[in-house]
């Protein structure tokens, strides 16, 4: 639903809004983590790994900005740091290109031979997707969204939550999908292995477990009626608005409102967007009617959903009055944990046209050993 983001998140993103579309509530969708180095205007991720090996943020006056941030830590600071950062840059006047609206990742101090052996990702990206040649000239930059650290909610053994307590039997949900929180409200690099390897391995457990000794049970006629009529509603229609314009405007309005930056002014605004956006895809066609393999459809039917999740992002970020992780306020940047120590729980509600809005809701978050604590470097 961004513009710029690091890969297909559609597909993290269809988990989510199939379980929310049948009543299971999304868990602190706000928490949302940009990516500092994607490359700019196409969002493609240029990984730690550069920075790692010695490679230097620069804005358009060739200054290593990270140090006035992060005096310590410069360049290798956290995601959210460096992301805000680097827009602040832009915002300021100091980016570089012909719309300054991007910086720079400099690796030309770094010996070809050393990149070309660390970093041969990095190198291709540039040069094929911006012509930009990393021995020799700057990679221009720019957040992109990248990891989703809210999802569908979970028990610590992935069984999915109704509400703050209510598991849903049978039901488990691990990875990107999931919420079970141990990112808490941003991510560190390689811990979406704890996501796959500790609580994947947990799911299968639980399924399997579960379904050697679950009754069977009768399904209702039709069990597939309401996703066929999903499906034909799209395709049947005729002569509707393009699906690619309604998503282009979605991008849009988030990139501008929902972005590393937030505001209360800027997130009324893209949840009015959103009204009008859905609005607008009640009547969206799509122009494959075919029945094999149609992308087109795939698309208008992805939309929906980003369209959903978008909305709960934005709901989420608007009542979270506070600044904590990925998320931040310029309204309220600092954290507060005497009224924000909490997750939201954003429920979708129905109207005979579709969604009608989100319901939000608190859960209490549970602190075991470790007490919270402020952020020092
Ligand atoms: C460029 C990039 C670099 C990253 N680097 C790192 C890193 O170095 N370390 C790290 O820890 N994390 C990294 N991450 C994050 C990490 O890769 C992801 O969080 C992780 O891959 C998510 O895995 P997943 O299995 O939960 O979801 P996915 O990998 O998104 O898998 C979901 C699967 O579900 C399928 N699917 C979707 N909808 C349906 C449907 N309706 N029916 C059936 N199947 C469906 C999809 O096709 C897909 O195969 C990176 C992410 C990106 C984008």
């Amino acid at each position: 639903m961004y513009k710029t983001t690091s890969n297909a998140h559609t597909l993290t993103g269809d988990g989510m809004a199939i379980a929310y579309r049948r009543g299971v509530p999304l868990e602190d969708m706000e928490f949302f983590q940009f990516h500092p180095t994607g490359l700019a205007g196409l969002g493609i991720l240029l990984s730690e790994a550069a920075r790692g090996e010695g490679a230097i943020l620069r804005n358009s006056d060739g200054e290593r900005f990270m140090e006035r941030y992060a005096p310590t830590l410069k360049d290798l600071a956290p995601r959210d740091v460096v992301a805000r950062a680097m827009a602040n840059e832009v915002r300021e006047g100091r980016g570089s290109g012909p719309n300054k609206d991007y910086v720079l990742l400099d690796l030309t101090h770094l010996e070809p031979a050393h990149i070309d052996a660390k970093l041969p990702d990095i190198t291709e990206f540039a040069r094929t997707y911006l012509g930009i040649e990393p021995y020799t000239e700057p990679v221009p930059v720019f957040p992109t969204a990248h990891y989703a650290m809210g999802g569908i909610p979970t028990t610590v053994e992935t069984e999915v939550l109704a509400d703050n307590e209510r598991v849903l039997p049978g039901m488990y949900a691990a990875g990107e999908v999931a919420c079970v929180s141990v990112h808490g409200a941003n991510r560190l690099g390689t811990n979406s292995l704890l996501d796959i390897n500790v609580f994947g391995r947990r799911a299968g457990i639980a399924a399997a477990a579960f379904a050697a000794k679950a009754p069977w049970v009768e399904l209702p006629e039709s069990p597939e009626a309401e996703t066929v009529a999903m499906l034909e509603g799209m395709r049947d229609r005729q002569d509707g608005e393009r699906v690619a314009d309604i998503r282009r405007a979605l991008q849009e309005t988030m990139d501008a409102n929902a972005q590393v930056f937030r505001s209360e002014a800027t997130l009324k605004q893209a949840l009015a967007d959103i009204a009008g956006l859905r609005e607008r895809y009640g009547r969206a066609s799509v122009q494959d009617k075919g029945k094999r393999f149609n992308t087109d459809l795939l698309e208008g039917i992805e939309l929906g959903f980003l369209l959903d999740l978008a909305e709960a992002i934005v709901t989420g970020a608007l009542e979270r009055k506070e600044s904590r992780g990925g998320h931040f306020r310029e309204d309220y940047q600092n954290r507060d944990d005497v009224n924000y120590m909490r997750h939201t729980m954003a429920y979708r509600t129905e109207s005979s046209e579709g969604s009608a809005g989100v319901r939000l809701d608190f859960k209490p978050v549970v602190i075991t050993r470790y007490q919270p604590m402020e952020r020092k470097f």
